[in-house]
C-alpha cells in the first residue's frame, strides 16, 4: 500500500529528470516532491550525478543533513553567484562582532553603576545616625527648639537643617 503510494508519487529529483522512481531511489528521502525548488537549486549548481555521489560518500545516517547543507550551499550561490554562502558568513560575523562590542560596553557600564551603588551604599552605611550638633539643643526649650529635634529625629543633616532654618 504504501510501496504503491511512493511509486505513484516520484521524488523531486526524479520527476525533474524524467525517470521512474523507486522504493530505493536515493534522492526520494531527501527531496519531496512537495519541493521541487531544493532539488532545482542543487541541480542547477552541482549537477544530479555530483548530488548523488556526495550523499553516497557520507554515512545514511548523515544524508539529511548533507542534503540539507547542499541545499542550503547551492541557495545561496544562486543568489550570491560571487560568494555563495561565504557573504553570508561574513554578514553574520560582521553582526556577532557588532553585538559582542555592544555587550562590551554594556558590560562595562554596569561594572561602573555597580562600583558607584557600593561607594553610595558603603557611604550610607557609615554615616552617623546620631543627631548632629544642633540637635544638641537644650530641652524644654522655645517652639523653635522643638521643631529642630524633630527635624533631627528624620535625620537631616546640620546644614540642611541649618539652610531650612535661614529660609524660615
Ligand atoms: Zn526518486
Amino acid at each position: 500500500m504504501e510501496s504503491n503510494s511512493k511509486s505513484t508519487m516520484p521524488c523531486a529529483a526524479c520527476k525533474h529528470l524524467r525517470r521512474r522512481c523507486t522504493e530505493d531511489c536515493l534522492f526520494l528521502p531527501y527531496f519531496p516532491a512537495a519541493e521541487p525548488e531544493k532539488f532545482m537549486a542543487v541541480h542547477r549548481v552541482f549537477g544530479a550525478s555530483n548530488i548523488s555521489k556526495m550523499l553516497q560518500d557520507v554515512p545514511v545516517t548523515d544524508r539529511g543533513d548533507a542534503a540539507a547543507s547542499l541545499v542550503y550551499e547551492a541557495t545561496a550561490r544562486l543568489q550570491q553567484p560571487v560568494y555563495g554562502c561565504v557573504a553570508l558568513i561574513a554578514s553574520l560575523q560582521k553582526r556577532v562582532f557588532q553585538l559582542q562590542s555592544e555587550l562590551d560596553e554594556v558590560s562595562a557600564t554596569t561594572m561602573r553603576l555597580r562600583t558607584q551603588l557600593s561607594s553610595a551604599l558603603s557611604f550610607i552605611v557609615s554615616s552617623p545616625q546620631s543627631p548632629p550638633l544642633a540637635c544638641a539643643a537644650e530641652e524644654g526649650s522655645s517652639h523653635e527648639h522643638n521643631k529642630q529635634l524633630q527635624q533631627c529625629q528624620y535625620g537631616y543633616s546640620y546644614p540642611q537643617m541649618k539652610d531650612y532654618y535661614t529660609e524660615l
